[in-house]
């Protein structure tokens, strides 16, 4: 079977000009040239395709540095994988990328369960056996007349026809447990079925997930957050079992699914005010995900799941944050727009984006909404600066008038600088 046509349809003019391009310095030096995985996978699928995976039978940093040479930018090499980076020289940048990874086709092996794996130079054979799945093990040729021809030594292209996510050996979970959340991410993203053969593969590998790192773990549950159906896949992760195993408080309830289910339909503060949002301020949605997940836990089941997955600073501190913010939330009915900020302010705006996400009550979320796209950023026009112009000694007292006067605009008693000022002179008086 020949992919040529998908490949020139798939690809953007400017991504097609390079793989020819490499394709041409491949088959000069006599060097096998495929896209292997996910890429294939997508392009059979007429899914959008985010990065190619090039693997070369071969040296893949020689390669890199003979196209530098011929075509210009810059390689570094990474040889204890046999990978190259590729910063392309200006006039072959496209819009979204910078950079191409050269890959040399290797062969893994796992000393222990659920370790990392030792990689040696293999042969393209060696290269396909170690992947996960039949649907990410498909290659398309590149060099020579061989351009567009594909190889599927494993059935992976029936298995796509037919809907299947399907191990290609029955230790592939013991190797890597990771696995299991990739096959989960996979089926729901694709609509697919695991192979009855693959999930009965599940409970002899379950024990060894606890053997995975926080690192490994984690990136697994963040790609999953990251999914547009995460609800659906964490849904499926907790009926197999595979939840509780990474840790026991790691449930998904159907509160928790209520509040990812449309997570991918949120745009992140952008729907509040666009101009109001920083660009640090904008969160991954990975980290949007877990604070929803998790925000009906305790303080003690976040810190004890922070034990085990190891979340980033920030994001510790608005799971923390969040889970107080649930707990508390109806408090905040009836305030005054001064006391919700008085209270907000001492959160991460992370925390109070997806409590006021999530909340059930109108008022709360009209609050939460409306602390983070206006009150935060409503400050009186009088200064510190004016208020030593008008003589007041420079102190504590500085703050308590300034506050005063912020709270007035907060709950609307002034609405203008002049009922500003009349109220400061009040205040001085
Ligand atoms: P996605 O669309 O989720 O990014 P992808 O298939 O491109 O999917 P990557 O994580 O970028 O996923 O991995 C690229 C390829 O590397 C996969 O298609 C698969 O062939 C292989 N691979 C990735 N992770 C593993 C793993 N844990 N075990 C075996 N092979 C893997």
């Amino acid at each position: 079977m020949n992919l040529k046509s998908q490949l020139e349809s798939s690809l953007t003019s400017d991504q097609l000009r390079i793989l020819r391009l490499i394709a041409d310095e491949a088959s000069q030096t006599g060097l096998p040239l495929y896209i292997v995985g996910g890429s294939v996978r997508d392009l059979i699928l007429g899914a959008a395709i985010k990065d190619l995976d090039l693997t070369v039978e071969g040296d893949a940093i020689a390669l890199a540095r003979v196209l530098a040479k011929r075509h210009g930018g810059r390689v570094t090499p990474h040889s204890k994988f046999g990978t190259a980076k590729w910063f392309l020289p200006k006039e072959l940048r496209t819009e979204t990328s910078e950079t191409l990874d050269l890959i040399s086709a290797r062969s893994e092996t796992y000393k222990h369960p659920a370790a990392l794996p030792t990689v040696k130079p293999g042969s393209m054979d060696d290269d396909i056996r170690r992947r996960d799945f039949t649907i990410n093990a498909l290659a398309v040729r590149l060099d020579g007349a061989n351009f567009g021809e594909l190889r599927d030594d494993l059935g992976g292209m029936d298995d796509l026809k037919r809907g299947i996510v399907r191990a290609l050996h029955a230790r592939s979970f013991i190797d890597d447990p990771t696995r299991m959340y990739r096959a989960v991410r996979y089926a729901e993203r694709y609509g697919f079925k695991i192979a009855e053969e693959t999930l009965a593969l599940i409970p002899a590998a379950r024990p060894l997930i606890e053997k995975l790192s926080a690192q490994r773990i984690r990136r697994e549950l963040d790609l999953i957050l990251e999914e547009w159906n995460a609800a659906a896949v964490l849904a499926r992760l907790a009926d197999l079992n595979l939840l509780r195993p990474i840790h026991p408080e790691l449930t998904f309830d159907p509160s928790m699914q209520e509040r990812l289910a449309n997570l991918h339909t949120y745009r992140g503060l952008q729907h509040l005010s666009p101009r109001n949002v920083t660009e640090g301020e904008r969160m991954r949605n990975s980290d949007l995900g877990w604070l929803l997940w998790l925000m009906s836990l305790s303080q003690e089941q976040v810190s004890a799941l922070n034990d085990r997955l190891h979340f980033t600073a920030d994001l510790l501190a608005s799971l923390f944050a969040v889970s107080n913010l649930y707990v508390v939330q109806t408090s905040f009915v009836g305030l005054k727009p001064s006391q919700c900020v008085e209270r907000l302010e001492s959160y991460p705006i992370a925390a109070v984006e997806a409590a006021g996400y999530a909340a059930n009550d109108p008022r709360v979320k009209e609050c939460f909404d409306e602390y983070i796209s206006k009150w935060r950023y409503i400050k009186p026009h009088t200064t510190g600066n004016d208020l030593k112009t008008l003589g007041v000694e420079p102190g504590p007292q500085y703050a308590v008038v300034l506050c005063r006067l912020r709270n007035a605009w907060l709950d609307g008693e002034v609405k203008t600088d002049e009922e500003e000022k009349s109220l400061l002179r009040d205040l001085l008086a």
